[in-house]
């Protein structure tokens, strides 16, 4: 027998995937269903619901916003060279988990499943943070992590919770109530990748080399060979061989910064602002060559964001290498701080060509511009039309 399916909870276009209405329906009878771009949303058995309205009650896209002010700002690294080389950043991520694992807590966050799909994890060994370090850029799964992030709480650990600010909004949201032992954590978040566009571009790639993915050997997406401005995507491959192209040369890069393979959300997302959702931010200092010369030599600059006394109680007691600054000058340059990204006329068809052409061509065909335009060329420019458009103070 067929059962009734529906969303009703929230305008599926605004929809992040969070899975707060996932973490909170009594009767868990909502699943979360990949659509037909690959990202996930959720499908309400209706033959099981009955009505109770608490799915939409936690929807953080319904609720109404108020984050935390930012109450000041770093630049910041980590003194271990080698960790912020593998870091997107300054490697400031690392430091953060290190001290809440120390101090016998847990730590949250994205990392690569066996499939190379990614989705947030519970870490509580410092030998494990490498799962979660580094940026992958393709929208993290919650599955159970808000259910599983809950049960730690209660039972009194530390809990470390990173991600995108719409996934620390949904988790908020999702507890309901304030919790002393809890730290969150956001990005600067210029958009989400789907899942989807990942595994097809794995399989275009694995098709060109005539080899498998070894997946023993973490793929990157911030690989700083070639310098921290200009980083590469890097793939190790069975056999040995690898596949390092620089943003301006690859093709799931190209998809990404040129905005075609974003979540529908992320064009019109509800998490812009200086007034946050996690109790720190971070994010790559994009100008600090100009801000805070001493704290830049390529190799990765985190800009902190201090945004509750409790995110500043954590960054005080971590060993980082820090300048504070003007948080509004300083995340001036950094425009998916506060601005959605424009939806490109032809994203629908460049999600429609995947389905029937190699990841290559439709890519080439979609994403012609020259990376010249993106945001990564223009994170270097600031000014006053940049300072307007902030809803910052
Ligand atoms: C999809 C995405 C878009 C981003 N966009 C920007 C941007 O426009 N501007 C900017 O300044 N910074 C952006 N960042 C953040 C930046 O790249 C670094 O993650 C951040 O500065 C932390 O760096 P780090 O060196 O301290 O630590 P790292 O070790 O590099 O960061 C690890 C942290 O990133 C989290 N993370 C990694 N992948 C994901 C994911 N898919 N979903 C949720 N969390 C994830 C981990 O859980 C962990 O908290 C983005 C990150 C991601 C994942
Ligand atoms: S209304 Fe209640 S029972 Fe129905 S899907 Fe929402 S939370 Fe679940
Ligand atoms: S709670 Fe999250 S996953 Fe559920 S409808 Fe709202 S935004 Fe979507
Ligand atoms: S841009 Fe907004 S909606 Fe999209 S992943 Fe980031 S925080 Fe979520």
């Amino acid at each position: 027998m067929n059962k009734k399916k529906n969303n009703f909870i929230c305008d599926i276009g605004e929809c992040t995937g969070c899975h707060a209405c996932f973490g909170a329906c009594p009767e868990q009878c909502i699943s979360m269903k990949p659509d037909p771009e690959g990202f996930l949303q959720p499908e309400i058995d209706l033959d099981r619901c009955i009505g109770c309205g608490k799915c939409r009650a936690v929807c953080p896209v319904l609720k109404q916003y108020d984050g935390n002010e930012t109450l000041a700002a770093f630049a910041a690294v980590n003194d271990d060279d080698n960790i912020r080389m593998k870091s997107s950043s300054g490697g400031i991520f690392t430091l953060l988990a290190e001290n809440i694992i120390n101090r016998g807590g847990v730590v949250f966050g994205a990392a690569f499943d066996d499939d190379l799909n990614v989705k947030h994890i519970m870490i509580d060994s410092v030998n494990d943070i490498y799962k979660l370090r580094g940026s992958k850029y393709v929208q993290s799964r919650i599955g159970d992590a808000y259910l599983t992030a809950k049960a730690m709480l209660a039972d009194g650990r530390l809990v470390l919770f990173s991600g995108t600010p719409c996934q620390i909004g949904g988790l908020k949201s999702f507890l309901g109530k304030e919790y002393e032992n809890l730290i969150t954590q956001d990005i600067i978040c210029h958009g989400v990748p789907s899942p989807s566009v990942w595994q097809k571009y794995l399989e275009y790639r694995q098709a060109e080399q005539n080899a498998k993915i070894n997946k023993t050997i973490l793929p990157e997406f911030r690989n700083k060979t070639s310098g921290w401005y200009k980083f590469s995507i890097k793939l190790s491959f069975c056999g040995g061989s690898e596949y390092i192209k620089t943003i301006d040369k690859d093709l799931f890069m190209r998809a990404f910064l040129q905005n075609l393979s974003l979540r529908r959300s992320c064009y019109q997302c509800h998490f812009k602002s200086l007034k946050r959702e996690g109790d720190l931010t971070l994010a790559d200092f994009w100008g600090v060559e100009r801000q805070v010369p001493e704290l830049f030599d390529n190799k990765g600059t985190s800009l902190v964001l201090i945004n509750s006394e409790k995110g500043a109680g954590l960054f005080d007691s971590v060993n980082a290498k820090r300048v504070e600054t003007d948080a509004v000058r300083a995340v001036c340059p950094n425009e998916a701080a506060y601005r959605s990204v424009d939806k490109p006329e032809k994203r629908e068809y460049f999600f429609n060509s995947l389905c029937t052409e190699n990841f290559g061509k439709a890519v080439k065909k979609y994403a012609k511009i020259s990376i010249k335009k993106s945001v990564y060329n223009k994170i270097r420019s600031s000014g006053g039309r940049i300072l307007r458009a902030m809803k910052l103070r």
